[in-house]
C-alpha cells in the first residue's frame, strides 16, 4: 500500500520533466527543418581533373530547387589533390562543405625489356615508358633484385602515384656485364679574366647503365685571374668502374683586347645540308663561326655537337622560327626558345646563352602578331640572363635573286674593326657556302682573324622598331 502511493507520486512528478522533453526535441526537429534549407547528400569525394557539377552533393533543398543554390567552387584546385571548402547559398542561408580531390585511378604505363650491368643495381625508370597517372609516380622494383648472373631474368615493376594507387608490371631483363665508359659531352669555353665559371655546368654525362655516372674534375692549373688557355681534364666514371676521359680548354679572356681585327661569322637557321659543308671550309681556313641554330631540320641535328666540338658557337634563334608563332606573346616567344634550349642542351650539354631573335630584334614583321613586342623582349631576353646579337655586316643572302658576285661585295664592304656578318645556313643558300671560301680569304689579307662569339665579342644592337 506505501509502495504504491510512492511511485503514483513519483509517476506525477515526472509529468513535467518528459513534456519538458518532447517539447524541447520538437523545438530543436523544428529549427533543424526551418533554418537548414540545403541537406546534403553523404558523400565528398571528387576525382582529381575531373570535371565536377558541385550540385551533386546537394540531397534536397527545401522549397526550391537544386537550381537555385548559388555555389562557390573557387577554393577548389581541382588538379591538385586535398581538401577544399565549397561554398553553397540559398536565400539568406549559407553552408560550406569540405570536398575531397582524390586520385582513384591506379597509373597506366607501358613497359619494356632491356639490359641490366651484371652485379650493379638497376635503374627501374629505365624499363616503364608512356606514365599516365593525374599526379607525380614513382617507379620501383617489388623487391630487392641480385643482377648476379648473367642472362636474362623477370622482374616485377611497381608504379605509384600520389594518392598511393599501384600498378604492377613485369618485364625481362637480360644481365650482361658492363664495359662501356660513360659518354662525356663537353665543351671548350672561355670567360672574363677575374670571373667564375662553373665548369660542372658545361659537363654532361651518359652512360649505358648508369643514370648518374660520377664525374671528377682536374682543375689544379686553371687560374681565372691570369690571361690563358686552361687544359682541365675531366674524368667520368660509371657504377662498373669503366672511365673515360676528356680534356677541354677554358680560355681566360681580357676585356680590354679591342684593336684586335676581328670577323665574327654567324651563321642562322641551320643546321641543314649545308652545315657540313661550311664547317670543312671553316676547317682549311682555321676559323670559327658561330651558328644560332633552330629545331627544323632534325636529321641534321649532329652538326650541332659536330660544330660545337670543333670550337664553334652555338647560339639559340627559337625551334619554329615561325614569325606568327614566336611574336604571338613573349610568353611563346619564350617557350619557343627555352625548347630550342633544351635541344641545344641535349646535344652540346649545357643550354647556349648567346641568342637571336628570328628577323633581328629590328623586326618589324612582328608587329603584325603584337603590337611593341621587340621593345618588351629585348630587355626580358637580357634579364633572363642571355645576350642577344644583331650583326653589323649582312652577304645579302636573306634576298632573293641576289648573285654571288653582289653578295661577295656585300660581305666585304665593312671597314669596321670588329665585324660581324649574317649568314644563313639553310636549304636554298647555296651561294652562302660558294662565296665562302672569297670572303674568308679578302678578310684574312687584311689582317682580321675569325672567331666565335664568346663573353669578350661585340654585342651588336640594331635599333628596335615595334
Ligand atoms: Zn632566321
Amino acid at each position: 500500500m506505501m509502495k504504491r502511493k510512492l511511485n503514483a507520486k513519483f509517476k506525477k512528478s515526472m509529468i513535467p520533466i518528459v513534456m519538458m522533453c518532447v517539447v524541447f526535441i520538437c523545438a530543436s526537429v523544428y529549427m533543424l527543418l526551418t533554418t537548414s534549407q540545403i541537406q546534403f547528400t553523404n558523400e565528398r569525394e571528387v576525382e582529381i581533373n575531373s570535371d565536377v557539377d558541385y550540385s551533386k552533393f546537394i540531397k534536397k533543398v527545401k522549397d526550391g530547387h537544386k537550381e537555385d543554390v548559388k555555389i562557390d567552387s573557387s577554393r577548389v584546385d581541382i588538379h591538385h589533390l586535398g581538401e577544399y571548402q565549397v561554398t553553397y547559398q540559398y536565400k539568406k542561408e549559407s553552408r560550406d562543405l569540405r570536398i575531397k580531390v582524390v586520385d582513384s585511378v591506379a597509373p597506366e604505363c607501358d613497359v619494356k625489356e632491356g639490359k641490366v650491368a651484371l652485379n650493379q643495381q638497376a635503374d627501374p625508370y629505365r624499363f616503364v615508358e608512356n606514365i599516365k597517372d593525374a599526379t607525380q609516380t614513382k617507379v620501383y622494383f617489388d623487391k630487392d633484385y641480385k643482377f648476379n648472373k648473367e642472362g636474362k631474368q623477370t622482374v616485377q615493376l611497381v608504379i605509384e602515384d600520389e594518392a598511393s594507387n599501384k600498378t604492377y608490371k613485369k618485364t625481362t631483363v637480360d644481365v650482361v656485364p658492363d664495359t662501356t665508359p660513360p659518354q662525356i659531352i663537353a665543351s671548350n669555353a672561355s670567360v672574363l679574366v677575374g670571373s667564375d665559371i662553373s665548369i660542372e655546368s658545361l659537363v654532361t654525362l651518359s652512360d649505358d647503365f648508369d643514370s648518374h655516372p660520377t664525374l671528377s674534375i682536374d682543375k689544379r692549373n686553371f687560374d681565372n685571374q691570369k690571361v690563358g688557355h686552361y687544359q682541365i681534364e675531366l674524368t667520368a666514371m660509371d657504377a662498373s668502374k669503366n672511365k673515360s676521359k676528356k680534356t677541354i680548354t677554358i680560355q681566360v679572356i681580357d676585356e680590354t683586347r679591342k684593336d684586335e681585327k676581328v670577323v665574327y661569322l654567324t651563321f642562322d637557321d641551320g643546321p641543314s645540308k649545308y652545315t657540313a659543308q661550311v664547317l670543312d671550309i671553316l676547317d682549311k681556313y682555321h676559323c670559327k663561326a658561330t651558328f644560332f641554330i633552330t629545331g627544323m631540320n632534325a636529321s641534321y641535328r649532329k652538326y650541332i655537337t659536330i660544330a660545337h666540338d670543333k670550337g664553334h658557337t652555338i647560339g639559340l634563334h627559337t625551334y619554329s622560327h615561325k614569325y606568327n608563332k614566336v611574336y604571338a606573346s613573349t610568353d611563346a616567344y619564350f617557350k619557343d626558345l627555352e625548347k630550342i634550349g633544351k635541344l641545344a642542351k641535349d646535344y652540346i650539354g649545357y643550354t647556349p646563352k648567346y641568342i637571336r631573335f628570328p628577323g633581328g630584334s629590328s623586326n618589324t614583321i612582328s608587329k603584325r602578331y603584337s603590337k611593341g613586342i621587340m621593345s618588351k623582349l629585348s630587355k626580358m631576353v637580357e634579364d633572363k640572363g642571355y645576350i642577344y646579337y644583331d650583326w653589323n655586316a649582312e652577304n645579302g643572302d636573306g634576298y632573293s635573286n641576289m648573285s654571288k658576285k653582289e653578295m661577295y661585295k656585300r660581305a666585304t664592304s665593312s671597314r669596321e674593326k670588329q665585324i660581324m656578318i649574317l649568314m644563313h645556313d639553310a636549304n636554298g643558300k647555296q651561294n652562302t657556302v660558294d662565296i665562302l671560301p672569297d670572303v674568308i680569304e679578302y678578310y684574312q689579307s687584311k689582317g682580321y682573324v675569325f672567331k666565335a662569339i664568346d663573353d669578350s665579342s661585340i654585342v651588336p644592337h640594331q635599333n628596335v622598331l615595334n
